[in-house]
This record gives structure tokens, C-alpha cells and sequence, in this order.
């Protein structure tokens, strides 16, 4: 039995958001955060294999990084196991050092989809003193196998699949290559030691249940690592399962809000229908609220009816852009014709929208970002995203970009990450920020839409009076 400390290490909480939101907090947006599922899962498989585990999310529990060090004091583990991304990598590896010269007998892991397969300029560019492992995929299923080989058998460590071991400034890649793991073949992650209270939806501040519906994906969206990072085979959780996950939510903890993160959510119509039709007959049926992220390729009116019924109330859908040659190009199987039904079938069911637009990609011309505008205008979704793009290092759209000839200098180096202003190859960044500025100034000032917030003063006045901050903002702002 080994003693595991978990977790999502100190750091500035918006950095989180604004890597999830593409660098625009302002935005008048449910800004929905993700509970620590990845951490509860790891916890679940530890508790059953007999190790004492701790968990704590350092950011949203706004700690700091001498927090950490009496956690570390108190508990005194023999692993710590750290989650990263881009945005937060450079000060993480601060918080390992710190961690390591505190005490060099603690072995440090840090697991997140940078690290998937990693190039070696990335292993070269990143300070990685006082890293002992990186994981970068299956987090879940390959820990376990970590923590045996070891403290057991520490020759087997290289056997194990997406890992690179760091040793003695040699950085070793394991095999990136086989089969992931199966979401099914993972217990409920262990929601006792999560601190729910603390992710919470900011439009009713209800507490809110992350619920993950499936693991990797066939598809290979531009934007999206989840094939990388679980598996090109989409692992789909019964949903009697998935039901059970939530009533214990509900029963056992009180929780009445739950977020569905995954799009692979609309993958069969037979599948959501079982889903809802065990919610319906449940005690919690009339009871609950949630929110899906839906695939514009498989949703249909159906699904929409179902969900509705059985607590539904928003929509998660990523429009992207508004013309079919930018949607072929970003490999997400649908056309704008399929985006703009999905629009209608979601308001015919009184559902609430939340569209995920992009503008920027390297093909990119005036014709495009105007049918992207188009799109948003017609659509007019209750909540909006739109994003320009991030070339991180190692990324499909760093690559489509330097495919392009566009990004010419690294996008990481030694003194940190160099995350440049892209323009496409006929358009320059000040030209697509202020194109998207007027866009969304467009967008809030929509009669329809202001007339829809205006109706949520009495029940929202924070929300409404977001909105008309963030249209005073656009206002302002220098670019009109
Ligand atoms: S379909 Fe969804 S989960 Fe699959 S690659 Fe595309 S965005 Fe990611």
C-alpha cells in the first residue's frame, strides 16, 4: 500500500478558464468548470487497489502553494501525481521543484495530453527537473501499473504503454501505440473525495455533476485531442450506468445539475432515449437539471424531445464556422444546412443554446469569417464562444498552421511559451480580432437576444447586468 497524493496543483484559476474559453473570459458565458472527474478516477481504481489516496483541487479551492507544502507535510506521500496543460505547464514545473527540494524521496508525475507522444524539442524545451514521470494518455489505467512497477520492479516501468520516463536528463518515450483502456472497465470516480460544493454552473449557481458518457473517438476534429488522449475507439458507457452514476449524485450528495461534457453524448438515438426514459422514471424525474454537449452530425429531433422531457434545459454545440468548405477542412462531418436544423429542432424543443463558434484557421478568407458572422447572426444561440485559434505546441492546429507557412517561429522555448497572434494566409490577426469584435457587438445587440436576457432581470440580474458589461466592453474597445 502506497500513500498517492492527487492532484490539480495551485495556480491562477482563470489561466484554466481562459484556456478552456480561448483567452475570452469576458465573454457573457456560462462558464461552465469541468469537476475533477480525471482525479476522481484515478482515486476510485487507487481505493480499490488498497492505497491510501489524497485529492485536492488546488485551484478551485483557491490554495496556495504553501498549502500544498503542509498538505505534502501532513500527508507524506511516496507519489505525488500532478495534472498539467499548456497554459499552466511552466509554473507547474515550479511547483515540482518546489515540491522536490522540499523532499527528493517523493516521486512526481505529471499527466495531461501535452505530453501525448511528445516531440523531442518539446522534452528539450521544457524544464523537467524533478519530473520523474509523464503520463500522456489513460491516466487511470496506466497510474496503477506506474505505482507497482516502481516500488516493485522498477526494469518494467519502460513496458508501460504513454509514458515518458525522466531519468538522470535522459527523457525515455514508452510505446505510444497500443489500445487505450475502456471507460468501462473503470469504477465511478470517488465523488466522496471531490469537494462537489465547488464546481458549480455561475448562470444558477447550482451545484453541478461532471458526468462522463464515453471515452475516446473515432472522429479526428481539428480542435480536439480526445482521440489522442483516449483512444481512436469510442468506449460508450451503458446508460444504465450512466443513470446509476447520476442518482448517486442526486441521492447520495443532493446534486441536481449535471454537465455532460462529451458531444459522442448524441451518438445513437437509442441510447439517449433508455437514458432519459430511466430519468423519467426515477425520483429524480422533474427534479433535475442538465446540460449536454451534442454532436450537430448525430443530433436529431428526437434526441431533443427526450432530453427536453426528462430536465435538458441547454444545449452544448460546436458550430465552428459557417461555411462547409472550413467544416470539411476541420474534418467535423456535418454542413451549415445540418447546423442550422439543429438550431431549429433544439428551439422547437424550448431548448437553451450555447454555440461554440471559431474563426482563423489558416485557410481562411473575408468570405469565410462573413459566413461564420451569417451563421451566428441567424443561429443566435442564448450563450456564445467565439474562438480564434491557439497554435500549442505539438497540436493539430499548430500543424495546419505551419503547414500554411504562418507560423514561422516555435511556439515553446526554453524561456516559455510563445503563443503568437495568428493571422491566416490572406488575413491578419488585427483584421480577424476586430472582425470578431464587431461580430459579437452584432450578436449582443440583437433585439431578440437582449429581449430574451432582458426577460431574466428579475431571476438573473448578475447575468443580465454581465451582458451589458460585456456590450459596454465591445463598445470601448479600441478596434471601433
Ligand atoms: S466528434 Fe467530438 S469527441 Fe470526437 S474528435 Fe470531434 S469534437 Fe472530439
Amino acid at each position: 500500500m502506497k500513500k498517492i497524493m492527487l492532484c490539480y496543483p495551485p495556480g491562477d484559476l482563470t489561466v484554466k478558464i481562459k484556456n478552456k474559453y480561448k483567452f475570452q473570459t469576458l465573454d457573457v458565458i456560462p462558464a461552465m468548470l469541468k469537476a475533477c472527474n480525471d482525479l476522481g478516477y484515478i482515486a476510485a481504481v487507487l481505493n480499490n487497489q488498497g492505497h491510501n489516496v489524497f485529492l485536492k483541487d488546488y485551484k478551485i479551492q483557491q490554495n496556495s502553494p504553501l498549502d500544498l507544502l503542509d498538505d505534502i507535510l501532513n500527508f507524506n506521500p511516496d507519489m505525488i501525481v500532478l495534472h498539467t496543460s499548456f497554459p499552466n505547464v511552466f509554473e507547474d514545473l515550479k511547483i515540482i521543484r518546489m515540491i522536490k527540494s522540499s523532499n527528493p524521496e517523493i516521486v512526481t508525475v505529471l499527466y495531461g495530453d501535452l505530453f501525448f507522444n511528445p516531440s523531442a524539442d518539446l522534452l528539450s524545451n521544457l524544464p523537467l527537473g524533478g519530473v520523474d514521470y509523464l503520463i500522456g494518455a489513460d491516466e487511470a489505467f496506466v497510474l496503477p501499473l506506474l505505482i507497482a512497477c516502481h516500488f516493485n520492479s522498477p526494469q518494467d516501468v519502460f513496458k508501460i504503454p504513454f509514458i515518458t520516463v525522466c531519468k538522470n536528463g535522459l527523457m525515455q518515450k514508452t510505446n505510444f501505440n497500443l489500445s487505450h483502456g475502456d471507460i468501462n472497465d473503470l469504477p465511478a470516480p470517488a465523488r466522496n473525495m471531490m469537494k462537489n460544493e465547488y464546481y458549480y454552473r455561475p448562470d444558477n449557481m447550482k451545484v453541478t455533476a461532471t458526468i462522463i458518457t464515453s471515452s475516446g473517438c473515432d472522429k479526428k476534429c481539428i480542435h480536439c485531442s480526445e482521440y489522442n488522449y483516449y483512444g481512436p475507439v469510442c468506449h460508450i458507457r451503458p446508460a444504465s450506468k450512466v443513470f446509476e452514476e447520476m442518482y448517486d449524485c442526486y441521492n447520495k450528495y443532493g446534486i441536481t445539475n449535471f454537465f455532460f461534457p462529451l458531444d459522442t453524448f448524441s451518438h445513437s438515438e437509442k441510447w439517449v432515449e433508455e437514458l432519459c426514459d430511466l430519468i423519467i422514471d426515477s425520483p429524480m424525474n422533474n427534479n433535475i437539471e442538465w446540460i449536454a454537449n451534442v454532436n450537430i452530425a448525430t443530433f436529431t429531433e428526437y434526441m431533443a424531445s427526450e432530453m427536453k422531457a426528462a430536465g435538458c434545459s441547454m444545449l452544448v454545440m460546436r458550430f465552428d464556422c459557417g461555411s462547409d468548405d472550413s467544416l470539411f477542412r476541420m474534418n467535423r462531418g456535418f454542413t451549415v444546412d445540418e447546423s442550422l436544423n439543429s438550431v431549429e429542432i433544439a428551439k422547437k424543443a424550448k431548448l437553451k443554446i450555447y454555440g461554440l463558434y471559431s474563426m482563423g484557421l489558416p485557410w481562411e478568407n473575408q468570405d469565410h469569417l462573413i459566413a461564420t458572422k451569417k451563421l451566428i447572426l441567424k443561429s443566435c444561440p442564448d450563450y456564445i464562444s467565439l474562438a480564434l485559434p491557439v497554435a500549442y505546441p505539438d497540436s493539430h492546429i499548430e500543424s495546419a498552421f505551419k503547414d500554411a507557412n504562418i507560423l514561422k517561429s516555435p511556439s515553446l522555448s526554453k524561456d516559455g511559451l510563445n503563443l503568437q497572434p495568428l493571422g491566416t494566409k490572406f488575413l491578419s490577426h488585427q483584421f480577424i480580432s476586430n472582425f470578431r469584435e464587431k461580430t459579437l457587438l452584432r450578436y449582443y445587440l440583437n433585439p431578440a437576444l437582449f429581449l430574451k436576457k432582458l426577460l431574466t432581470i428579475t431571476k438573473e440580474p448578475d447575468l443580465f447586468l454581465s451582458y451589458l458589461k460585456y456590450i459596454w466592453f465591445l463598445f470601448k474597445n479600441k478596434s471601433f
